[in-house]
Order: C-alpha cells, then structure tokens, then sequence
C-alpha cells in the first residue's frame, strides 16, 4: 500500500516538474518574442540630419527652419544661419529655383 502511494506521489511531482518547466519554457520563449518585436529604427527615424555639417541629431534637441513648407535640422545656429545665406545666395543666383 505505501510503496503505491509513493509511485503516486513521485508521479505527481514528476508531472508537476515537467508542467512547471514547460510553462517556464514557453514564458522564456514569450519574453524573447517580445523583445525581437522591439523596433530600433523607431529611435532612428526620429534622428534628423544637419544639412550643413551632415550631423545625426534627435529632432528635439535640433534648431528647426521651416522653408517652402520643409523643415530643416540644424546642429547649431551657425549651420541654420549658414543653411539661411547659402540657400538665399542659391535662390538669388538661380532665378529662384
Ligand atoms: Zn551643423
């Protein structure tokens, strides 16, 4: 009768582990999903570049200029003033193109 009731009981926690560890497993194999799904390019769309100096900056930390309907990024005011100078003497030389 004991030695029954053991085999019982050894079945149980048996069964037991091997159900703990599956759902180990697949909570393992969910967190690694969900962390694929993480998008970096996200982050790096919201990098805007400097036209005058080709610097990557955050578009919130970047001086914005709005021309023509576009806005342009500028690292510092020396670029957007640069950027200002260079696209009136264009516009001025050019006949406005
Ligand atoms: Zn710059």
């Amino acid at each position: 009768m004991f030695l029954i009731f053991r085999l019982i009981k050894l079945g149980l926690i048996i069964g037991l582990i091997y159900v703990l560890y599956k759902v180990l497993w697949k909570g393992e194999s969910l967190f690694k999903s969900k962390k694929s799904k993480k998008h970096p390019q996200a982050a790096i769309e919201k990098m805007k570049r400097d036209p005058v100096c080709g610097t990557f900056l955050p578009a919130n930390q970047a001086i914005k200029y709005t021309i023509s309907g576009e806005t342009h990024y500028f690292c510092s005011q020396e670029c957007k003033q640069d950027f200002q100078s260079g696209t009136e003497s264009k516009s001025s030389a050019n006949g406005g193109v």
